[in-house]
């Protein structure tokens, strides 16, 4: 590999010290040193620059300093500063991946049986192993099997799954880590304050992020934003240079999201397009500001306490459910794979969002932004309170019920006033009556995906003072989830504004849940459209006239 960048080559570490990262490697190796208890081949896996040859050099300098066979080579005598410029005879590098040096392969490792000229071991360094050709692997396993005392092999690959198992059992094998963001950074502070370059710490973030995990992209980034900037690494220009999106834009898309205001979603998305911000990238960006967002959900340590996003991304975790992010996520990384398939780039972005708002699963009470607690609280009141008024309507035509209009909670409040003047004694009441309608009630209850699912193939057995009892038949007992459970029993309490147990049996479910209803209505609106298909004069015409077809599968029904 050849280092195009300046401070790649500058500030490559010259002894395991100054090597930033693989702490592992370094403290195997240096014990392995220290005891003298050495190995004739060994094997660097990793991504690239993440250090296998920079490594690879230390250890051949370690192995033939004049000081000894040593874990800190001095630096200073002829093999040490040999070995750093490039002139030692007695380390031989290739890279597997050249092609001029493909056609001597096979000699040169024919040759690892002569001594070595001056040195006390022959090093062979091999970058790319996994790419030697057959005839290569077979000279290099014949001075493996029959290891002359002299010879070291280090063997550097990006992929060992294409090494030959002979070769692999061989070597002793370190696999070296991608480097943290955060380590990355901490090595770009140095290296530039030793050079007297300004900067500010959000560039580097930026850089260390563009990098993934390779030292040796992030300085040759930093290379190139220095001769890109003048003078100072601004996080602005860092930003321009690496293509790389606002997050603020990123951040104000999920909050439209949040609010399921797709208009504000749309604007966005404009103002996006409007500063010629690739897609592509921002769908990346976003999906890893979701994958950010999980991590805080699931352990909000895991993001670090000086990640200048950090307040901000807490504050999405919190206001999103899990399921929310991973639908969002699913949706992110789908549509960034089906972007070349728009018709252009922000009609796939905007199409992408669209179908996050789409999928979003409604909040009955929506938690938004500026809506008292107090509010949020009463929401789930009010609505309790409109099955008393048209339950009788509800029950005669349960198919044909309009969703309600979903009443903004601070909105509500006076409504509630005027309906119940005891806001907090209006809970809905069934026990001597028949229970409600379920269908009608799902609608209304604030339930997650997977308790969605349940809820929808259940039928309602009957609603007490305490208690809730759903029925569900065998074949779907997959859905009863412990945690499906809980959030549907949450969703009911709420509803009801009373605690209530839920109790969830299996049996025999002969009404039709809400999962049937909603499928005979989906079948009934298909017949709908195959029929008005099938009627329309215009395909008739073709038919008859053409001798065309339909092909049913084709036609859709649109939701409107
Ligand atoms: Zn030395």
């Amino acid at each position: 590999m050849s280092d195009t960048s300046v401070l790649a080559r500058k500030w490559r570490p010259k002894n395991f010290a100054q090597l930033a990262g693989q702490e592992h490697v370094v403290r195997a190796l240096g014990n392995a040193l220290s005891q003298n208890r050495l190995h004739h081949a060994y094997l660097f896996t990793g991504t690239r620059g993440v250090g296998k040859t920079t490594i690879a050099r230390i250890f051949a300098k370690s192995l033939n300093c004049l000081t000894g066979i040593t874990a800190t080579p001095c630096g200073v005598c002829s093999a040490c500063t040999e070995i750093d410029s490039g002139r030692f005879v007695d380390l031989i590098e290739l890279d597997a991946a050249s092609n001029t040096q493909v056609d001597n392969m096979r000699e040169l490792l024919e040759s690892a049986l002569y001594a070595p000229t001056s040195a006390r071991f022959k090093v062979y360094i091999i970058d790319e192993v996994h790419m030697l050709s057959k005839s290569a692997f077979n000279a290099m396993l014949k001075t493996l099997e029959e290891p002359p005392a002299h010879v070291k092999f280090i063997l550097a690959t990006t992929d060992p799954q294409k090494i030959p198992v002979t070769v692999l059992s061989r070597c002793l094998q370190f696999n070296l880590k991608q480097l943290p963001p955060a380590l990355i950074v901490a090595h770009l502070q140095h290296v530039l304050t030793e050079e007297r370059i300004e900067f500010e710490l959000g560039a580097l973030n930026l850089v260390a992020r563009a990098a993934q995990g390779s030292m040796r992209d992030a300085l040759s980034l930093t290379d190139q934003a220095i001769a890109f900037s003048s003078g100072k690494l601004e996080e602005s220009a860092m930003r321009s240079m690496l293509g790389a999106i606002d997050q603020g834009y990123l951040f104000e898309l999920l909050h439209a999201l949040h609010r399921q205001n797709g208009a504000d979603l749309l604007g966005v998305a404009e103002s996006m397009a409007t500063r010629s911000i690739a897609f592509d990238a921002a769908l990346q960006e976003l999906a890893s500001l979701l994958h950010r967002i999980a991590l805080a959900q699931t352990v909000p340590q895991a993001i670090a306490e000086d990640d200048p996003e950090r307040v901000r991304v807490l504050e999405l975790a919190a206001s999103f459910t899990p399921e929310e992010v991973q639908l969002f996520y699913q949706i992110a990384i789908h549509g960034r794979a089906e972007i070349e398939l728009a018709p252009d780039e922000y009609a796939g972005f905007s199409m992408t969002l669209l179908r996050m708002l789409a999928f979003a699963p409604s909040r009955v009470a929506l938690p938004v932004k500026g809506f008292t607690q107090a509010a949020v609280q009463t929401a789930p009141v009010v609505q309790a309170a409109q099955p008393v008024q048209s339950r009788a309507a509800h029950v005669a035509a349960p198919v044909a019920t309009p969703p309600a209009p979903v009443v903004p909670a601070a909105v509500a409040v006076p409504v509630l006033e005027q309906i119940v003047p005891v806001s907090t004694a209006a809970p809905v009441r069934y026990a001597d009556d028949a229970p409600p309608d379920w269908n009608y009630l799902l609608g209304r209850l604030n339930v997650q995906a997977m308790a969605q699912q349940l809820a929808k193939h259940c039928v309602l057995d009957s609603v007490s003072e305490q208690q809730v009892v759903l029925r569900l038949a065998q074949e779907h007992k997959h859905l009863q989830t412990k945690m499906a459970t809980d959030n549907l029993q949450t969703a009911l309490s709420d509803y009801f504004a009373r605690p209530l147990k839920l109790s969830v049996v299996l049996g025999k479910v002969e009404a039709a849940t809400p999962a049937k209803i909603e499928h005979q209505t989906r079948e009934t609106r298909q017949q709908q459209a195959l029929d008005s298909v099938a009627s329309d004069a215009f395909v008739l015409g073709a038919v008859t006239e053409l001798g065309a077809t339909v092909v049913p599968e084709s036609i859709k029904y649109v939701n409107q």
